[in-house]
């Protein structure tokens, strides 16, 4: 369970994020949506440890990781799939956190071999990213977040960079994976047609406040603004 409690963030005199209260259950698929620069990768890197919030808290089940860094707490960032190490396999990269953990060989190679299977990736594994199709490369991202076995999977734009049709597919992916896993997916997009399809909760930003959360058929039957109206495409 990841509570938000009041989080704000500024960068020199601007305010980006403003005093946001969320409380993400465990194995929801929560997307943080909203138009350009409202402050929607700002709120997840802060979630993930990258960015420090200027004010507010945050708390994983009851305990404050507001200061605690990244690789220590329980969530894993889906980078790019133009983040991968381009000189390593597949193989190698899908299990480079384990190796920075100092896991043995053996452990290593059972781990990717189990996750590379999970994805459709097991025939790739010797292979450099380089290679790969941009929906592989994806996959390659998500597989070597999933290897830390986190509580929570952080996603920003993870379809960005991909065709229509893929996009299509790899949505419809991504919403089985969650469900298998069970895991919380914390997603972030501009895109209403992703977060209507994807989402089990919807948290809808705008100037860096929650305008509203909510299922997707609440935020679109009972918009509680004007603003949540328009964006959502839902009738006035
Ligand atoms: P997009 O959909 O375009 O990715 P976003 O909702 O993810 O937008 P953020 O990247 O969180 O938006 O940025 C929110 C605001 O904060 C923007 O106005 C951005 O210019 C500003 N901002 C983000 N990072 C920094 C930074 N490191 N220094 C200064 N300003 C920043
Ligand atoms: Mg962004």
């Amino acid at each position: 369970r990841i509570r938000l409690d009041g989080v704000s963030k500024q960068f020199g005199t601007t305010q980006v994020v403003r005093e946001v209260n969320l409380d993400i259950t465990d194995g929801e698929f929560l997307v943080l949506l909203g138009p350009s620069g409202c402050g929607k990768s700002t709120l997840l890197r802060m979630i993930a440890g990258l960015e420090s919030p200027s004010a507010g808290r945050i708390l994983l089940d009851d305990r404050d990781i507001t200061a605690t860094p990244p690789q220590q707490r329980n969530v894993a960032m889906v980078f790019q799939s133009y983040a991968l190490y381009p000189h390593l396999t597949v193989a190698k990269n899908i299990g480079s956190p384990l190796r920075a953990r100092g896991r043995s060989r053996q452990q290593i190679r059972e781990k990717v071999t189990d996750v590379a299977a999970t994805l459709g990736l097991d025939e790739h594994l010797d292979r450099r990213p380089g290679a790969l199709s941009g929906g592989q490369r994806q996959r390659v991202a998500l597989a070597r977040a999933m290897v830390r076995e986190p509580g929570a999977f952080l996603m920003d734009e993870p379809l960005s960079n991909l065709d229509a049709a893929l996009r299509s597919a790899t949505r419809t992916e991504l919403t089985g994976l969650h469900r298998r896993l069970g895991t919380t997916f914390l997603y972030v997009t501009h895109d209403q047609v992703e977060a209507m399809t994807m989402a089990t909760r919807i948290a809808l930003l705008n100037g860096g406040r929650v305008e509203q959360v909510g299922t997707p058929s609440e935020l679109y039957d009972a918009p509680r603004s004007t603003f949540v109206a328009a964006f959502l495409g839902a009738p006035p």
